[in-house]
Protein backbone atom coordinates (compact mmCIF):
# COMPACT_ATOMS: atom_id res chain seq x y z
CA UNK A 1 0.00 0.00 0.00
CA UNK A 2 1.86 3.47 -1.05
CA UNK A 3 -0.03 5.97 0.95
CA UNK A 4 1.71 8.66 -0.61
CA UNK A 5 -0.18 7.85 -3.85
CA UNK A 6 -3.86 7.92 -2.72
CA UNK A 7 -3.03 10.71 -0.41
CA UNK A 8 -1.95 12.63 -3.90
CA UNK A 9 -4.98 11.36 -5.70
CA UNK A 10 -7.14 12.54 -3.38
CA UNK A 11 -5.46 15.85 -3.66
CA UNK A 12 -5.94 16.10 -7.34
CA UNK A 13 -9.63 16.50 -6.39
CA UNK A 14 -10.17 17.91 -3.24
CA UNK A 15 -11.41 21.14 -3.58
CA UNK A 16 -14.90 20.03 -5.87
CA UNK A 17 -14.88 16.14 -3.85
CA UNK A 18 -14.82 17.83 -0.25
CA UNK A 19 -17.55 20.24 -1.62
CA UNK A 20 -19.48 17.24 -2.59
CA UNK A 21 -18.85 15.13 0.61
CA UNK A 22 -19.59 18.50 2.75
CA UNK A 23 -23.04 19.00 0.87
CA UNK A 24 -24.59 15.37 1.03
CA UNK A 25 -27.05 16.04 3.71
CA UNK A 26 -28.03 12.64 3.75
CA UNK A 27 -31.40 13.29 3.44
CA UNK A 28 -31.75 9.65 1.32
CA UNK A 29 -33.32 11.24 -1.84
CA UNK A 30 -30.98 9.28 -4.32
CA UNK A 31 -32.27 5.80 -2.34
CA UNK A 32 -35.05 5.03 -4.74
CA UNK A 33 -33.49 6.19 -7.82
CA UNK A 34 -30.80 3.31 -7.45
CA UNK A 35 -31.94 0.41 -8.56
CA UNK A 36 -29.63 -1.73 -6.98
CA UNK A 37 -31.15 -0.44 -3.50
CA UNK A 38 -34.60 -1.05 -5.24
CA UNK A 39 -33.32 -5.00 -5.84
CA UNK A 40 -32.09 -5.22 -2.66
CA UNK A 41 -35.39 -4.50 -0.43
CA UNK A 42 -33.58 -1.11 0.56
CA UNK A 43 -30.77 -2.76 2.44
CA UNK A 44 -28.90 0.63 3.54
CA UNK A 45 -25.63 -0.62 2.36
CA UNK A 46 -27.14 0.21 -1.07
CA UNK A 47 -28.20 3.92 -0.51
CA UNK A 48 -25.58 5.91 -3.01
CA UNK A 49 -24.72 8.16 -0.29
CA UNK A 50 -24.04 5.11 2.07
CA UNK A 51 -21.89 3.89 -0.60
CA UNK A 52 -19.90 7.49 -1.13
CA UNK A 53 -19.71 8.34 2.31
CA UNK A 54 -18.39 5.06 3.24
CA UNK A 55 -15.38 4.63 0.23
CA UNK A 56 -14.18 8.20 -1.16
CA UNK A 57 -15.50 9.96 2.36
CA UNK A 58 -13.48 7.61 4.37
CA UNK A 59 -10.23 8.23 2.52
CA UNK A 60 -10.79 11.78 2.73
CA UNK A 61 -11.38 11.51 6.45
CA UNK A 62 -8.47 9.72 7.26
CA UNK A 63 -6.32 11.41 4.80
CA UNK A 64 -5.63 8.46 3.05
CA UNK A 65 -4.09 6.75 6.10
CA UNK A 66 -6.37 3.80 5.77
CA UNK A 67 -5.65 0.05 6.44
CA UNK A 68 -5.38 -2.71 3.75
CA UNK A 69 -8.31 -4.18 5.51
CA UNK A 70 -10.01 -0.89 5.16
CA UNK A 71 -9.21 -0.71 1.77
CA UNK A 72 -10.61 -4.11 0.54
CA UNK A 73 -13.85 -3.04 2.39
CA UNK A 74 -14.32 -0.50 0.50
CA UNK A 75 -13.85 -2.61 -3.02
CA UNK A 76 -16.95 -4.77 -1.82
CA UNK A 77 -18.50 -1.44 -1.51
CA UNK A 78 -17.99 0.49 -4.89
CA UNK A 79 -17.87 -2.68 -7.21
CA UNK A 80 -20.13 -5.13 -5.65
CA UNK A 81 -22.52 -2.45 -4.83
CA UNK A 82 -22.80 -0.02 -7.55
CA UNK A 83 -22.50 -0.72 -11.31
CA UNK A 84 -21.91 3.02 -12.16
CA UNK A 85 -24.72 3.41 -14.45
CA UNK A 86 -25.44 7.00 -13.17
CA UNK A 87 -29.25 6.87 -12.86
CA UNK A 88 -28.58 7.98 -9.17
CA UNK A 89 -30.33 11.23 -8.84
CA UNK A 90 -29.53 13.92 -6.57
CA UNK A 91 -31.68 17.12 -6.28
CA UNK A 92 -28.30 18.84 -4.88
CA UNK A 93 -26.07 17.98 -7.56
CA UNK A 94 -23.96 15.77 -6.30
CA UNK A 95 -22.46 13.66 -8.49
CA UNK A 96 -21.86 9.74 -7.13
CA UNK A 97 -21.51 7.77 -9.77
CA UNK A 98 -18.38 10.10 -10.43
CA UNK A 99 -17.30 9.85 -6.42
CA UNK A 100 -17.74 6.26 -6.64
CA UNK A 101 -15.04 6.00 -10.15
CA UNK A 102 -12.67 8.17 -8.32
CA UNK A 103 -12.58 5.70 -5.55
CA UNK A 104 -12.06 2.81 -7.78
CA UNK A 105 -9.53 4.61 -9.62
CA UNK A 106 -7.70 4.89 -6.10
CA UNK A 107 -8.05 1.06 -5.49
CA UNK A 108 -7.39 0.25 -8.40
CA UNK A 109 -3.82 2.51 -8.08
CA UNK A 110 -3.09 0.36 -5.25
CA UNK A 111 -3.79 -3.14 -6.77
CA UNK A 112 -6.85 -3.54 -5.43
CA UNK A 113 -10.15 -4.38 -7.29
CA UNK A 114 -13.49 -5.65 -6.24
CA UNK A 115 -16.35 -8.13 -8.51
CA UNK A 116 -19.21 -6.55 -10.33
CA UNK A 117 -22.58 -7.66 -9.01
CA UNK A 118 -23.57 -8.78 -12.18
CA UNK A 119 -20.38 -11.31 -12.25
CA UNK A 120 -21.69 -13.15 -9.47
CA UNK A 121 -25.27 -13.73 -10.28
CA UNK A 122 -26.53 -10.26 -8.79
CA UNK A 123 -28.79 -8.36 -9.09
CA UNK A 124 -31.12 -11.19 -11.02
CA UNK A 125 -30.77 -13.08 -7.48
CA UNK A 126 -32.21 -10.87 -5.84
CA UNK A 127 -34.89 -10.30 -7.92
CA UNK A 128 -36.06 -14.29 -7.43
CA UNK A 129 -35.51 -13.53 -3.41
S1 LIG B 1 -26.28 12.47 -2.35
FE1 LIG B 1 -27.83 14.10 -2.47
S2 LIG B 1 -29.82 13.05 -2.43
FE2 LIG B 1 -28.25 11.59 -1.71
S3 LIG B 1 -28.25 11.79 0.54
FE3 LIG B 1 -26.66 13.19 -0.24
S4 LIG B 1 -27.71 15.15 -0.49
FE4 LIG B 1 -29.32 13.60 -0.30
S1 LIG C 1 -24.45 4.68 -10.20
FE1 LIG C 1 -24.32 3.21 -8.50
S2 LIG C 1 -25.35 4.25 -6.82
FE2 LIG C 1 -25.96 5.31 -8.69
S3 LIG C 1 -27.85 4.31 -9.37
FE3 LIG C 1 -26.18 3.27 -10.42
S4 LIG C 1 -25.69 1.51 -9.09
FE4 LIG C 1 -26.88 2.97 -7.85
Amino acid sequence: MNTAVIQDMLQQHKKRMKLNLAACAGCSLCAESCFLFELHDHDPRYMPSFKVLNSLGKLYRTHGRSTQEQLQGMAEIVWRTCVLCGRCYCPFGIDIPNMIALARDILRAQGIAGVYPHSIGEPDDAQGE
